[in-house]
């Protein structure tokens, strides 16, 4: 199982050069073995593999010496990527490769000559780059594929994880998480996460970004610089994005009481087809919740079980399991007829999601588990 891991680097002044040089030469690269392509379709009617595409890059160095200034393994995985791209093509997944242009962003990919360490990576013909990341994924790296966007630079470390993940214990405490409106999640053991507020700022800041873009002239500098900073917020509001689930999902997993985790099954890949559903979901980050949440409980060993999404969590109490017909999604809190509980009433559906959870997964020795509850 493949991962990726992304870093944000902090090259020096001459590493930079360097990294955009590299971009600089992969993009031609590209370009030119395109070009060298659709003159050998023409006669043959074939493509090239990769490794024939590879094989023109030494007289493409003599050529451009210029060529050799950069790690030849990013070279080779130019052409490599290029193959994929033409396999996609006549696959019908994708169309014709296109041709690069020069517009600030760029990659490259490679393996030899790099390593990862505890604060700098090392790669080719650049030596060491500070950088920063999250948590580092255990497993042995793959390859090395570092961009360019708004003038920041990043590597993202493609880690082959070990394919036997810790089996997922049997649980004896389950966590229930009910994703809301009004709160992003709402937690059995009485947490609420807002969601993250910044978002709404950050888009006003790009609408005025991208009006004052509108307004400058053609070609000019100012043009450029209003580009930069429209590219530049859409970089924040990307990496706010997924900053935000990492860190939610890293709290809850961190806690070792918690030994499960019951989440609604929302169908969200049939949401997703929804268009105007989709967006708001896409934005509230819910998606990317659950990916985390589960691969990261993957990596414990602690399962994440869902409930059926038309199980009424919201209306059964907790306390008692009557189900109550009558109240509205207005209601805030509400008090069971039947056995006089008082509700919040999102805990009360996180609650019950964990009950839920803890009915279905009852242990190989007959034990149900015990669900984890706010104990104010
Ligand atoms: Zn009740």
């Amino acid at each position: 199982m493949y991962r990726g891991y992304k870093v944000k680097l902090y090259p020096t002044k001459a590493q930079a050069v360097l990294l955009d040089k590299h971009f600089g030469c992969a993009r031609w690269v590209y370009n030119q073995m395109i070009v060298i392509n659709q003159k050998k379709y023409h006669r043959t009617g074939k493509g090239l593999t990769g490794y024939e595409m590879s094989g023109y890059l030494p007289k493409l160095k003599k050529q451009y010496p210029w060529l050799a200034e950069v790690s030849a393994s990013s070279l080779q995985f130019v052409c490599h990527n290029l193959a994929d791209a033409y396999g996609k093509f006549f696959r019908k997944q994708a169309g014709y490769p296109r041709f690069k242009k020069r517009n600030g962003r760029g990659s490259f990919t490679n393996i030899g000559g790099s390593h990862l360490m505890e604060k700098h990576i090392q790669l080719p013909k650049l030596a060491k780059v500070k950088y920063r990341g999250g948590d580092r994924p255990e497993g042995k790296v793959r390859k090395f594929i570092t961009s360019q966007r708004a003038g920041k630079y990043y590597t993202s470390v493609v880690i082959d994880t070990p394919a036997h993940e810790p089996d997922a214990a049997e649980p004896s405490r389950i966590l229930g998480i009910d994703l809301g409106l009004h709160d992003f999640i709402v937690t059995s053991d009485g947490q609420r996460i807002k969601p993250p507020k910044y978002l709404r700022k950050y888009q006003a800041a790009l609408r005025r970004a991208q009006q004052t873009l509108a307004r400058r002239k053609k070609g000019s500098n100012r043009k450029a610089r209003a580009r930069l900073a429209v590219a530049v917020l859409h970089e924040k509001i990307a990496n706010k994005r997924k900053d935000f689930p990492h860190k939610t999902t890293r709290s809850l997993i961190d806690v070792a009481e918690n030994q499960g985790y019951g989440v609604e099954d929302l169908n969200i890949k049939g949401m997703m087809a929804n268009h105007s559903l989709a967006k708001s979901i896409a934005d509230s980050g819910w998606y990317q919740f659950l990916v985390f949440l589960k691969y990261k409980a993957a990596a414990v060993g602690k399962p994440v079980l869902e409930v059926n999404r038309w199980f009424p969590s919201s209306k059964a109490c907790s306390a008692c399991g009557i189900v109550n017909r009558t109240l509205t999604l207005s209601q805030r809190e509400w008090t069971c007829g039947a056995c006089g509980s008082s509700h919040d009433r999102d805990i009360n559906a996180a609650l019950n999601i964990a009950l839920e959870t803890a009915r279905n997964a009852v242990r190989g020795d007959g034990v149900i588990p015990t669900v984890v509850r706010c104990t104010a």
